[in-house]
């Protein structure tokens, strides 16, 4: 019987002790019908218990054998989405202007941008991200360590927040942000995340310095 996740292999063991479930990297879930028929068609091929839309916008292929996990991959031809570690996890982002109606701003452009930039990057915590593209908020950013929301006058960014055990509504920082001012503010952040030596999550951090020396200390 099976013990753990395999980390390197991307794979999460299951319930049962015995298979795997793999999440390959799908940025903001935006997925090509070729793409989304390679997955199905491999999760036929070896034999999966199921098909699985997670909360961080992949598509989880469950009740893998492991001896299956590497050639699974390399049929998939995809990269591993950063489900487990410390690190950025996800960056979950909406529709925005460049499909949804509501849409006020371009969350997927700025959504691709932060994730080709920081998933999967190794940080002392666990880090989530998610940008939204109006205040209907559908990538919960009120709820994400960086939380990015659009308005008619640019981007709101919120920091801290965290959904769990304690959830934490992430605090407003700034407002009217152009998406290059996020990217440099996200920066910032980041690397005054990366100095700090607990595992806390940004939340916490916030909570044990308090936010006007946080945003002090980061530029804000
Ligand atoms: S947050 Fe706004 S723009 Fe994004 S999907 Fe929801 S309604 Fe549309």
């Amino acid at each position: 019987m099976a013990e753990k996740d395999l980390l390197e292999k991307g794979a999460i063991l299951q319930r049962d002790k015995e298979t795997y479930a793999i999440a390959p990297h799908i940025p903001g879930g935006i997925v090509s019908a070729d793409m989304l028929k390679k997955i199905a068609d491999v999760a036929e091929k070896y034999d999966a218990q199921a098909l699985k839309v997670t909360s961080s916008q992949r598509i989880a292929i469950v009740g893998l054998n492991e001896e299956d996990l590497d050639d699974v991959w390399s049929e998939l031809e995809m990269q591993p989405g950063a489900a487990i570690g410390v690190c950025v996890r996800s960056v979950k982002f909406c529709p925005g202007t460049t499909f949804c109606k509501r849409g006020q701003q371009d969350s997927v452009a700025l959504g691709l941008k932060l994730d080709e930039k920081y998933h999967g990057m190794e940080l002392p915590g666990k880090m989530k991200m998610g940008v939204a593209g109006c205040m209907n908020s559908c990538s919960e950013p009120a709820v994400k360590d960086i939380g990015i929301m659009g308005t008619s006058k640019g981007y709101t960014l919120m920091l801290g927040g965290s959904a769990g055990l304690k959830p934490r509504i992430a605090n407003t920082v700034a407002t009217e942000l152009s998406e290059e001012e996020v990217i440099q503010y996200v920066d910032r952040i980041i690397e005054f995340y990366k100095s700090q030596t607990s595992k806390k999550r940004l939340g916490q951090v916030i909570d044990n310095m308090g936010i006007e020396k946080f945003k002090e200390e980061v530029g804000l």
